[in-house]
C-alpha cells in the first residue's frame, strides 16, 4: 500500500483540507477532511489531486501530485477522471454559448424597444 497526503486550499475564504490517496494492488481511494469529503460526495479537493491537479495544493509535496497522476491512470478511477474532465468542458462551452445567446437575446429585445419608441414618437408626430 502507497499513501499520499496534500493539504489542499480551495480559496482563502476556507481553510486547508487534508486529501489522502492511498493506493492498492488492484484499488485506489481519496479522502478529505471538508465537509463534501465523505462517502456519496466528490470534492475539488479530491478532484484537483486526482486529475494531477496541483494549483491548490499549499503543502511543500505538490511535485508528488504527478505520483497520484500515475496512480489514477492504472485505476477504474482512471476512466471516470477522463470522462468527468471531458464533460466539464463541454458544459463550460456550452454555459459560454449560453451567455452569449442570452446577451444576443437582451442586444435584440433592447433593439426591438429602441425602434418601438422611435415608432412611436413618430406616429405621434
Ligand atoms: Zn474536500
Amino acid at each position: 500500500m502507497k499513501e499520499l497526503q496534500f493539504m489542499v486550499q480551495e480559496s482563502n475564504d476556507e481553510p486547508p483540507r487534508r486529501v489522502t490517496i492511498t493506493k492498492e494492488t488492484n484499488n485506489l481511494t481519496a479522502r478529505c477532511t471538508c465537509p463534501r469529503g465523505g462517502v456519496g460526495h466528490i470534492c475539488r479537493h479530491r478532484l484537483s489531486i486526482l486529475s494531477g491537479n496541483g494549483r491548490m495544493v499549499v503543502s511543500d509535496n505538490v511535485a508528488d501530485v504527478k505520483h497520484v497522476e500515475a496512480w489514477v491512470v492504472w485505476s477504474d478511477v482512471g476512466v471516470f477522471i477522463a470522462r468527468l474532465v471531458e464533460a466539464q468542458k463541454r458544459l463550460q462551452a456550452i454555459k459560454s454559448e449560453a451567455e452569449q445567446s442570452a446577451a444576443a437575446v437582451n442586444d435584440a429585445i433592447g433593439e426591438v424597444r429602441t425602434i418601438e419608441r422611435c415608432l412611436v414618437r413618430a406616429i405621434n408626430d
